[in-house]
């Protein structure tokens, strides 16, 4: 079971999770627990480690540590008093540990992806030792270990690291032998290298670290607990009538996080998938409600398409010239020249001419794209190349799709209605999801739209 930000956010919403663990324990379940960093410690941290290499003085250290120490301490105090000395010291121990990496940071004006893991990995430390104090006061003997003493061990690819296949025999030594007399408490969103530092996940990565460490033990059943009642329909806060998905399969939960539905890591379904275990997604504050079952088959309903995500933080880049057409090999230069520079292309699709191809990119990517392929334009294959930040790339997911003909039609045609003006089209093989990309301020509009037409507000019933 896992536990996101805003469910360990305080004593109130820790005494929460300590009842969820302990209904489903009493009840004859092994458990082991990951949580995330309290909301919003994990954004102080980055801020921190940021401010640190620029900041001309090192006062806002002394503030972040004291900020830290209170909001632990308090939420300490609420749901584990007999346990707050000793925890404490922990976690003051942490705290000065944290202080000084920041210190060195600050001093040397250099911040390392590797330091910069090592620092934003801290939330997860300050807030698994409380929710497994809590477990302790309530008399369920607990401990917390970091993802790495859990057995996480990941590739160096710092901030965004994945999960090596060993790390299963670790998990399964490391953590299943505790689950006997214990609920084990893992901190999230971090693993470690081969060599032992500290890597993270990727934000909102602790969805991940739940998954990998389920698949680990080999887990009947991986839950994610947060603030809304399961996946749904499109982000409730774009679209406020957006409802709860009952059942969805892997594939289309894999297609609707990768396109922005933050409420599962994009890398959270895989480790789930490969050893066919269901993930279901349940809400902390409303936990009778039954959530969203992830499962392998395809869930076909009624509705050809059963959600819709958009991901906003993307760019959209046109690459033209006539020299392209006919030419073998050009399509190769271009992505071997963005792969090497580490650029994230989402969405691909090239018209039939052959005289453009478009992209869609993680916006973080660009400068480092447009420099790529400025050496592809020198060269002569290609003539220009476009860019626009200023776009929304939205995906229509649904298995039921698939061989359904007209989903396409209605899609487009929702949209023409509207007035929105779709600027790329690109549509997988697998036919779970097709996605297009508009401009910034067409994208509510565009959602809308799309949640009308295939009237996923309404109950479906099967
Ligand atoms: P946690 O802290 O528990 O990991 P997150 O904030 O990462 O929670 O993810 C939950 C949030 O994801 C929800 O509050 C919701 O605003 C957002 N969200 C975006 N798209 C969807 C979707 N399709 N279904 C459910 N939630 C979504
Ligand atoms: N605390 C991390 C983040 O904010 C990981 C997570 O919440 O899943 O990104
Ligand atoms: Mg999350």
């Amino acid at each position: 079971m896992k536990f996101g930000g805003t469910s360990v956010a305080d004593g109130k919403c820790i005494a929460r999770v300590v009842e969820i663990l302990d209904h489903y324990h009493s009840t004859g379940n092994e458990l082991a627990v990951v949580v995330s960093a309290g909301h919003g410690v994990t954004d102080q941290l980055v801020s921190a480690a940021e401010d640190a290499v620029r900041a001309d003085d090192g006062a806002n250290l002394d503030q972040l540590v004291l900020s830290l120490r209170t909001r632990h301490s308090k939420t300490l105090e609420a749901v584990a008093p007999d346990h707050h000395d000793e925890v404490m010291q922990e976690i003051d121990a942490r705290l000065g540990n944290l202080k000084n990496i920041l210190s060195a940071v600050h001093n040397l004006r250099e911040l390392t992806p590797r330091s910069r893991d090592y620092i934003i990995s801290f939330g997860e430390r300050l807030s698994a030792p409380v929710v497994s104090a809590a477990l302790r006061q309530h008399g369920i003997p607990s401990v917390a270990l970091d993802g790495c003493e859990a057995g996480i061990l990941t590739n160096s690819e710092y901030g965004n690291a994945k999960a090596l296949p060993e790390s299963e025999t670790r998990i399964r030594s490391r953590v299943v032998p505790l689950l006997v007399d214990q609920v084990p408490v893992i901190m999230g969103f971090m693993g470690c290298t081969e060599n032992g530092s500290v890597t993270t996940l990727g934000r909102s990565g602790s969805d991940y670290s739940a998954s990998i460490i389920g698949a680990g033990m080999d887990a009947d059943e991986i839950w994610i607990w947060t603030d809304v009642d399961g996946v749904m329909t499109s982000d409730p806060r774009m679209i406020t009538d957006a409802r709860v998905i009952p059942m969805i399969s892997y594939l289309e939960a894999m297609e609707l996080s990768y396109f922005g539905a933050k409420v599962l890591h994009p890398r959270s379904i895989e480790p789930a998938m490969q050893k066919d275990i269901t993930v279901r997604v349940k809400n902390t504050f409303n936990p009778s409600h039954p959530g969203t079952c992830v499962i392998r088959r395809e869930h076909r309903e009624k509705r050809v398409v059963k959600a819709i995500s958009y991901i906003e933080k993307v760019a959209l880049i046109n690459i033209n010239g006539a020299q392209m057409i006919g030419r073998p090999g050009v399509a190769k230069t271009i992505f071997s020249a963005l792969a090497d520079n580490h650029v994230n292309v989402m969405m691909i699709s090239q018209g039939s001419s052959e005289a453009n191809i478009s992209l869609i990119i993680d916006e973080n990517h660009l400068d480092r794209a447009i420099l790529a392929l400025a050496e592809v334009v020198k060269e002569g294959i290609v003539r220009e190349v476009t860019t626009n930040r200023d776009v929304i790339a939205v995906a229509v997911v649904g298995a039921g799709m698939a061989g359904e003909t007209g989903t396409g039609g209605r899609i487009f045609s929702a949209l023409g209605t509207a007035g929105v003006n779709v600027m790329m089209i690109s549509q997988g093989s697998s036919e779970v999801n097709i996605s297009f990309v508009v401009r910034g301020e067409q994208g509510p509009c565009a959602l809308r739209a799309l949640h009308d037409e295939f009237r996923l507000s309404e109950e479906c019933h099967e």
